[in-house]
C-alpha cells in the first residue's frame, strides 16, 4: 500500500515514528548530556570517520582539558596533538584551533549562532554547520552524512551513486525544504533520529535490521529486498602499494623519531625513521651504518600495515641500537631534521602518526 509514496509523503510518514524511537532508544553518549554548541561542534568533529566508541574517551579528555573557546583557541600545538594522538585525520585538530581563533576575534568567544556563519570556519562543513545549528539552535537545517545517504536512500529506494557530492547536496536541499514545511518536527531531534538509526540499525555493513526498525513498513529497499545493493557506491581503484621499512632507533638517550612535512600525508606528526622498499637484515644495518659511520645492532620486528585512502604501507619493521659518539651522530641525525627525545618526552609530548601502532607498545614500554 505505501508503494506509490511521493519521497516527501513517505519521509512525512515515517517522521513521527522515527523521532519517538530516537528519544526511546538513543545510546547514551556523553557529547549528548547537554546540546551545548561547542561539545556539539567537537564531538562532531571527533566523530568524522571514527566510531562512537572510540571517540567517547578522547571527547572526555578534551573536554576536561579543553572546556571551551578561549581553551581550545590557546592550546599548544602539540599539547592539540597529542590529545588526538591515534584519532587520525589531524588536520581536524589543527582546523578545531584555527576556527577557534576566529571565534576569539569575531565572534567573542562563542561560535557564530547561524548555519552559513558557521560554514565560514575551517573545517566546518554542511554536515558539520547542519549538525551545530539544528541540535544547538533547532535552526531548520538538516545535517547529511553517510549514515543519512544511507537510511533515506534505502528508504525510497534510490540507486544513485551516494559518493557523488551533487547527490548530497541534492538531498540536503529536499530535506531542508522539508524541514521548512514541516514545523512538526524538531530539526535537532529529526537529524540525529535519521543518524542514530544509520549508527544503529540501518548499519553501514552487512545486512541491516529491519525487523528492529521503526520506518520497516515505508521502507521500500526492505520491501523489496534491495538492501545489499543500495546505497550505490562505485568500488574503489586498487590501492597503491608501497614497500616501506621503518625502524625503531633507539640510543643511550632516547628514540629517533622525524617530523613530517607540515602538509600532506601525515602533516606535521611524528613518525620513526623509515626507508623505501623492504630491506632485509644486512640492508637495515648498512643503512645506518653508512648515514652515521657507527655501529649499530639490529633485531627483527613484526612487520605492519597501514592503509590510507589511496595508498596502503607495507612496512618492515628492525629495532635498532645505536651505539657510537654520540655528539658526532646526533649532528647527522639533526641535519637529517631528525629528533632524539627522551622515551618520557617522546611518549607524553610526541605525537607518533597511528601508522605506526603497531610497534607503539615497544616503544611505550621500551627502558634504556
Ligand atoms: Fe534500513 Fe531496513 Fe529500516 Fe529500511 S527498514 S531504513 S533498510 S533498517
Amino acid at each position: 500500500m505505501y508503494d506509490e509514496l511521493s519521497w516527501e509523503q513517505r519521509l512525512t510518514l515515517a517522521g513521527g515514528p522515527l523521532c519517538c524511537w530516537y528519544l526511546q532508544q538513543k545510546r547514551a553518549l556523553p557529547w549528548r548530556e547537554s546540546t551545548s554548541p561547542y561539545r556539539v561542534w567537537i564531538s562532531e568533529i571527533m566523530l568524522q570517520q571514527t566510531r562512537s566508541e572510540t571517540v567517547k574517551p578522547y571527547f572526555m579528555r578534551f573536554m576536561e582539558e579543553v572546556p571551551d573557546i578561549p581553551a581550545l583557541a590557546r592550546i599548544d600545538d602539540d599539547r592539540l596533538m597529542k590529545l588526538w594522538e591515534g584519532l587520525g585525520y589531524y588536520s581536524r585538530a589543527r582546523n578545531l584551533k584555527k576556527a577557534a581563533g576566529i571565534c576569539m576575534e569575531r565572534y567573542g568567544g562563542r561560535l557564530p549562532e547561524s548555519y552559513v556563519e558557521l560554514l565560514t570556519l575551517p573545517g566546518i562543513g554542511s554536515y558539520t554547520a547542519g549538525a551545530i545549528s539544528s541540535i544547538a539552535w533547532q535552526e531548520r537545517r538538516p545535517a547529511v552524512d553517510g549514515n543519512v545517504l544511507r537510511v533515506l536512500h534505502r528508504l525510497w529506494e534510490d540507486d544513485s551513486d551516494i559518493t557523488k557530492p551533487e547527490i548530497k547536496k541534492k538531498l540536503e536541499e529536499l530535506l531542508t525544504l522539508f524541514l521548512s514545511d514541516h514545523p512538526e518536527y524538531v530539526p535537532g531531534v529529526f537529524n540525529q533520529a535519521l543518524m542514530e538509526l544509520g549508527a544503529c540499525v540501518c548499519i553501514p555493513h552487512g545486512m541491516p535490521h529491519c525487523d528492529a526498525c521503526p520506518v520497516s513498513e515505508l521502507c521500500l529497499a526492505c520491501r523489496h529486498k534491495s538492501c545489499g545493493r543500495i546505497p550505490y557506491k562505485p568500488s574503489r581503484g586498487v590501492r597503491r602499494q608501497e614497500d616501506r621499512t621503518v625502524f625503531l632507533l633507539f640510543d643511550d638517550s632516547g628514540i629517533v623519531l622525524h617530523k613530517r612535512p607540515d602538509k600532506g600525508l601525515l602533516a606535521g606528526l611524528y613518525e620513526l625513521p623509515a626507508a623505501e622498499g623492504c630491506l632485509d637484515e644486512r640492508q637495515a644495518c648498512d643503512y645506518w651504518q653508512e648515514l652515521l659511520g657507527e655501529t649499530v645492532s639490529v633485531r627483527a620486528l613484526a612487520s605492519g600495515k597501514h592503509v590510507f585512502s589511496h595508498i596502503q604501507w607495507n612496512m618492515t619493521a628492525w629495532h635498532i641500537r645505536l651505539r657510537g659518539r654520540v655528539e658526532t651522530y646526533k649532528k647527522i641525525l639533526e641535519a637529517h631534521n631528525f629528533e632524539v627525545p627522551s622515551l618520557e618526552k617522546a611518549r607524553t609530548q610526541y605525537t607518533l602518526s597511528s601508522a605506526f601502532s603497531a610497534w607503539r607498545d615497544i616503544w611505550e614500554t621500551a627502558e634504556i
